[in-house]
């Protein structure tokens, strides 16, 4: 019977109003595994300092860019 290990990523931001107590429980065993499917939740992990989807730079993967139509004028 073998150890079933997962690896919990959880959000390093501290600031003046504390900390994020927000953590991703990946599932998976190692950590090269768990910050792949954080990035995928959202998540900026593998860098040293991992953030939540709330706090991190980039918008989450899921989210996809808006698209402006100058070309559709109203004053046709
Ligand atoms: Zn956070």
């Amino acid at each position: 019977m073998s150890l079933s290990v997962s690896v919990v990523v959880s959000c390093d931001l501290s600031g003046p109003y504390g900390t994020c107590a927000r953590q991703l429980h990946s599932g998976a065993a190692t950590e090269a595994e768990a910050y792949e499917a954080a990035v995928r939740a959202g998540w900026d992990a593998g860098g040293g300092i991992d953030l939540c989807p709330g706090h991190n730079r980039h918008p989450a993967p899921t989210t996809p860019p808006i698209r402006l139509h100058p070309e559709e004028t109203p004053n046709a």
